[in-house]
């Protein structure tokens, strides 16, 4: 027999029921489902970025976006489809929503261009591209099909080819406009912190296709784009993305709250303010080492705003700091996982003072050539050091008991242009030895 195409409608839409429906009235409070999508991984580094590559800010922030909803909420669980760093098929990721009931699914990526000057974000929803821009994106996220090994679990969706579209519209119809109401609660956040928002977009993602939930996903900017791919290998970057897709989710919650009939019951985990550990500072040493390295050296792995002191002949690297418990342990996770596997908590007491005739200075030139007092060269430093080692002449600003003069003086040697200025320690005039 066969089948008008008004009927093959209406069977889609009883199958469509069949499968999927049956989630919505099994639902019950206590067990919103967020599944978070953390693109790419392991063999497939997703987009190359100016300072960090795709799976690890997605990564990241996957990992901060999920912990931030289990610290607030009883009622929902978080399940991350990737929790390191590691190669999953696309269908794997949707399986792992659709086994869960997931509510909502959200991947996170970054993007790229071959025009360094493209940046912003968009989020997704299922659909079929209207722009070829748009493909470009769909193109390159779902191009991770071609490293897979089965390439036939997945079926062929020709966009140009109605009835495939009028079959995947009944689908998701359910799941659209939830889709789109969180992807523009994303967009909006993402604006409200001061991002430049692409806006929110449909295209054809094998990851959103086979989702049987409301389903988003979000590019969190140009990585191939100098600042955007800066920005989102900070620390406050990605922390700053994070907020935004927490504050999209907390509005999305509240209206599924309402929808439900939950408002009443919501309870919010009360917030527990942590205390600052006093008169402490901690950072994360990560790296010991006879070279000295520039902050943009492959040696450093990507981590930005890296502090430098030379103690004797070695060189110590530091990464953060913090006095909360809390964001010291996040640091300490986040340096090993760039590799660092034995980077430890450096504790620093606020305002220590040197012992005996220590002290530091700020390195700021070395040269083979002898400079007098007030040279040229000094950019206008008083007070200048020189300290000869072998054929080279090292020249010091500064004298100070405290780290934290210490990290003044620095700054202020920093910004007459000494960029790879660093801290050493003295003993009275000499370099110390051990
Ligand atoms: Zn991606």
């Amino acid at each position: 027999m066969r089948l008008t195409r008004i009927n093959k409608q209406i069977l889609l839409g009883i199958l469509f029921i069949a499968f999927f429906g049956v989630n919505s009235f099994a639902q019950k409070k206590q067990n919103f489902v967020i599944v978070i999508d953390p693109g790419h991984g392991g063999k497939d580094p997703g987009a190359r970025g100016v300072v960090e590559d795709e799976k690890d800010i997605v990564l990241d922030v996957s990992l901060r976006f999920g912990k931030m909803i289990e610290q607030k909420y009883k009622d929902v669980k978080v399940i991350y489809t990737r929790k390191t760093d590691v190669f999953l098929e696309l269908w794997e990721r949707t399986q792992i929503a659709n086994r869960n009931h997931a509510n909502l699914f959200v991947s996170i990526h970054c993007n790229a261009a071959g025009n360094r000057s493209a940046y912003g974000t968009e989020t997704f929803v299922m659909g079929v591209a209207r722009s070829q821009e748009t493909m470009e994106v769909a193109k390159r996220e779902n191009s991770v099909i071609l490293l897979e090994d089965n390439q036939e679990k997945y079926q062929k969706f020709d966009p140009n080819d109605p009835e495939a579209v009028i079959a995947f519209d009944i689908m998701f119809s359910a799941y659209k406009d939830q889709s789109i109401s969180f992807a523009k609660l994303v967009e909006d956040e993402f604006v409200k912190n001061n991002r430049h928002s692409r806006g929110v977009k449909q295209a054809n993602f094998h990851v959103l296709r086979s989702n049987a939930s409301p389903a988003v996903l979000v590019e969190l900017g140009f990585i191939s784009n100098q600042d955007e791919g800066t920005f989102l290998s900070t620390e406050y970057g990605k922390k700053s993305m994070t907020e935004s897709l927490m504050t999209a989710f907390d509005k999305f919650k509240k209206e599924y709250d309402r929808k439900n009939g939950l408002e009443e019951e919501v309870e919010e985990k009360p917030k527990v303010v942590e205390k600052p550990v006093a008169g402490k500072t901690f950072k994360i040493q990560f790296l010991v080492s006879k070279n000295k390295y520039s902050p943009s050296s492959e040696q450093l792995k990507g981590l930005t705003g890296v502090e430098i002191v030379q103690a004797g002949d070695v060189y110590k690297y530091y990464y953060g700091s913090t006095n909360l418990p809390s964001e010291r342990d996040e640091l300490l996770e986040y340096v090993k996982r760039k590799g660092f596997k034995d980077a430890f908590v450096a504790e620093f007491v606020n305002n220590e003072k040197l012992k005996g005739k220590e002290n530091y200075r700020i390195q700021f030139l070395a040269s083979g050539s002898r400079y007098r007092d007030r040279d040229n060269k000094f950019g206008g430093l008083k007070n200048v050091l020189r300290v000869k080692r072998g054929d080279m002449h090292l020249y010091f600003y500064g004298s100070s008991k405290t780290y934290e003069d210490a990290q003044k003086q620095l700054k202020l040697v920093q910004d007459k242009g000494f960029k790879n200025a660093f801290i050493v320690l003295f003993d009275g005039e000499k370099l110390t030895n051990n």
